[in-house]
């Protein structure tokens, strides 16, 4: 069985005094649920968390790390820093990192190297523009960064690693990629990972849908069989729409 996830990216978002209402409100309110719930504060907000969470089943994640271990790297974070105030979990090759930051495939390979040489778990993002979808490149920009990032992996790798497919024309934008859009991408990561690698690592890891889900469109799109979650921006900032769109997991 593949663990279900619901996991919030709060991106530059929330002061520390907002992270702790949103937080307080959250614990008070998160589901019984079989599926995990990660939220994924700003790094100054990360320790705070991790402590308010220390009694709760919700998890915390970052949302970027850098690959060297230390050193002359002005504005960033390592696997060692995260590890040391408890944090476990980084988002890697979120869109916004790789167009906004000029992230790529090959500093993003370095990155889930990194993470996984620290035994952390990683969110693995990636998806086409919509340039791409319109000219039908969808299926081979995402086998090419797939490829790129994470198939020279040993298959041990990928008990570390959950994906989260995010068409970035519908992040933040208020358009969803339909529910069998999500599914038939989702179907086709799997069997490029099964073809890579084998059917057992394609069937166990993870694959969440990112973009603009919300709690009138979650139940739908987690309906589907082979979309086991979200990563979810906008709407967990709110806790009661995080909370609705747990509940539809
Ligand atoms: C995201 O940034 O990962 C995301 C999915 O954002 P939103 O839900 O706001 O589209």
């Amino acid at each position: 069985m593949r663990t279900k996830i619901v996991a919030g990216n709060w991106k530059m978002n929330k002061t520390l005094s907002e992270t702790e209402v949103l937080l307080t409100e959250l614990v008070s309110k998160v589901p019984d649920t079989k599926a995990e719930v990660i939220v994924a504060p700003t790094f100054v907000n990360l320790s705070t968390t991790v402590n308010h969470l220390a009694n709760s089943v919700v998890q915390v994640a970052a949302q970027n790390m850098h690959f060297a271990t230390n050193g002359a790297f002005t504005g960033e974070i390592s696997a060692a820093m995260l590890l040391d105030i408890g944090v476990k979990t980084v988002i890697i090759g979120h869109s916004e990192r790789r167009s906004i930051f000029g992230e790529t495939d090959d500093m993003l390979a370095k990155k889930v190297q990194t993470a996984l040489d620290n035994k952390m778990r990683i969110i693995f993002c990636f998806g086409e523009e919509l340039a791409e979808r319109k000219h039908n490149k969808h299926f081979e920009v995402v086998e090419s960064q797939l490829k790129n990032a994470l198939f020279s992996l040993p298959v041990e790798a990928w008990s570390h690693i959950v994906l989260a497919y995010e068409p970035v024309w519908a992040i933040g934008t208020g358009e969803t990629a339909s529910p069998e859009q999500a599914q038939e991408m989702h179907a086709f990561i799997r069997k490029t990972i099964a073809k890579a690698f084998n059917q057992k690592v394609a069937e166990d890891v993870t694959i969440l849908y990112g973009g603009s889900v919300k709690p009138n469109n979650a139940k739908e799109i987690f309906s589907k069989p082979d979309v086991d979650g979200g990563l979810i921006g906008g709407a967990s900032l709110v806790a009661d729409d995080f909370i609705a769109i747990i509940k539809a997991i």
